[in-house]
């Protein structure tokens, strides 16, 4: 453990509005929990920062003080673990959870520790949504500067997509705007390049008019996965936008909400999200509740922030070990399913999962070069993630997600989406970005030359 000078860290402690915490002291174990159980790490200083004034403090005295790890930590929920380190300082913004919504102007902007479901909880109020994930209690933070895939992401874009600015503090402890206009070198980065630029204290998004979708999913029979992907693959080719459904492989949950009979099956499920005009919802989810038929329908009219929390429970934070790995896709081949039907049979323990998110539609039609984001060509992400209590079932978790990625890979496009990564490496970091890498780490020599932010997938200075 690094040996932090004394003194300095009581002038932090004086500075700051929010909480220092340090080992041993009440509430450090319970500051330290993030999303995934496999990492267990002990920093020196966990700042719990109230305000905009506490990161500015924490950054210059993490600078001054040359911390040799120096986190950000979001809602938690990377499955790497950046958001805590060994022995360094974590600058921890779950506290700044503000939320301040305009109808007028049809914005809202959040503090950067606020989770999705804070936002959606607040712009839901007013009829609105900003396009995020699938589980609510994902962190905007990670979620956004990574990009954001969800469930309005055909309809509304990514969530970076819907950033009209940020406010950041620099490594040099300055706040700075990021916006279209102001800084946009910045704001570009911001958008995809992760948190490698700064601490993002708070976001200001555009808000669309979503409240009440007809969504939920659709469950079928594990053997009949070949054809259901088929389905899946022709369904939302000719899917209008205001449709983003995911293709799930998946153990059902064994609580009450299931039909007995289905509960610990393996099975295969479309998670439908339809935003269009309700009269014209039915025709739109009509197939998807013809083929198979399905061993069960529960798609209907939901107010959208239920449909984006009902899955929450399967995956509480603090509990369960990951192992992830995914790549961007261009098409679904035939060739590519047969590697999903030998492998997707095979989920080993609830509630591990294999999934497949489109990144098309209105994503897909943002430039190329507009934001950091580098797959804008791609139609899909599909990640692999092995999810289980018991650290016992780790190997077989790890192997599963190994031989499944390795057969799926030569059918993918190349790169990942970077908040589906775990430590893999700067070849998967360059192939994520692709050709916007050079110029994100130009822009990481503007704003971070000494790269005090390196806990992250993380873009070295050029
Ligand atoms: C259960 C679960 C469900 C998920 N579902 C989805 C999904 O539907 N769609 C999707 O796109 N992704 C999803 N993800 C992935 C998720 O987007 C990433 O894990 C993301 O990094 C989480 O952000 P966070 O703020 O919660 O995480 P943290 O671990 O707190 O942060 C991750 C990293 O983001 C950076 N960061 C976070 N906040 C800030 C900030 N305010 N300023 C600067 N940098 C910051 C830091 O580098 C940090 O290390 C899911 C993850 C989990 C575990």
């Amino acid at each position: 453990m690094a040996v932090l000078d004394r003194p300095s860290i009581d002038g932090l402690k004086a500075s700051l509005r929010g909480e220092l915490l340090q080992p041993g002291e009440p509430g450090y174990d319970a500051a330290r929990v993030i999303y995934n159980k496999m990492i267990d790490r002990r920093p020196a200083l966990i700042v719990r920062c109230a305000d905009e004034a506490d990161v500015i403090s924490t950054v210059n005295y993490a600078r001054e003080a040359k911390i040799a790890s120096v986190s950000i930590r979001g809602g938690g929920h990377n499955v790497t673990g950046f958001a805590m380190n060994d022995g360094g300082l974590v600058i921890d913004l779950s506290r700044m959870r503000g939320i301040h919504v305009d109808p007028d102007t049809q914005t809202v902007r959040a503090e950067g520790g606020c989770t999705f479901g804070d936002l959606d909880h607040a712009t839901h109020a007013f009829g609105y949504a900003v396009p995020a994930g699938v589980i609510s209690t994902t962190g905007i933070g990670g979620l956004t500067l990574g990009g954001g895939i969800g469930n309005l992401t055909r309809a509304y874009g990514l969530s970076c997509d819907s950033l009209i600015s940020a406010d950041v503090v620099t490594a040099d402890g300055k706040l700075v705007t990021a916006s279209a206009t102001k800084n946009p070198d910045l704001f570009w980065g911001l958008r995809g390049g992760g948190g490698n630029f700064g601490v993002v204290v708070s976001f200001e998004y555009r808000m669309h008019p979503v409240s009440t979708v007809v969504g939920g999913p659709v469950i079928y029979p594990v053997e009949k996965s070949r054809e259901a992907l088929r389905f899946y693959r022709d369904y939302m080719a000719s899917a209008p936008d205001d449709m983003s459904a995911f293709f799930a492989f998946l153990i059902v949950p064994d609580v009450e909400a299931f039909p007995a009979p289905l509960r610990n099956q393996r099975v295969c499920a479309i998670v439908a999200c339809y935003t269009g005009p309700m009269e014209k919802a039915e025709a739109v989810v009509k197939p998807l509740r013809q083929f198979g038929p399905p061993l069960l329908d529960a798609m209907g009219p939901i107010p959208l922030p239920a449909l984006n929390s009902m899955f929450d429970f399967t995956l509480p934070i603090g509990e369960l070990q990951n192992y992830w790995k995914a790549d961007f896709v261009n098409e679904i081949s035939d060739a590519a399913i047969e590697e999903h039907v030998k492998y997707g049979a095979q989920v080993p323990r609830a509630p591990s999962l294999m999934h497949i998110y489109p990144v098309n539609g209105a994503a897909g039609r943002v430039g190329k070069d507009d934001t950091a984001w580098a797959y804008r060509d791609a139609n899909y992400v599909h990640i692999i993630a092995a999810i289980h209590p018991n650290p016992a079932d780790n190997a077989q978790g790890k192997e599963w997600v190994r031989g499944y990625w390795e057969g799926l890979h030569p059918y993918s496009a190349g790169g990942a989406y970077v908040n589906f990564l775990m430590d893999e490496g700067q070849d998967r970091i360059k192939a994520t970005y692709r050709d916007h890498y050079d110029r994100l780490a130009s822009l990481k020599r503007t704003y971070d030359p000494t790269n005090l932010f390196h806990m992250n997938q993380n873009i070295p200075p050029a």
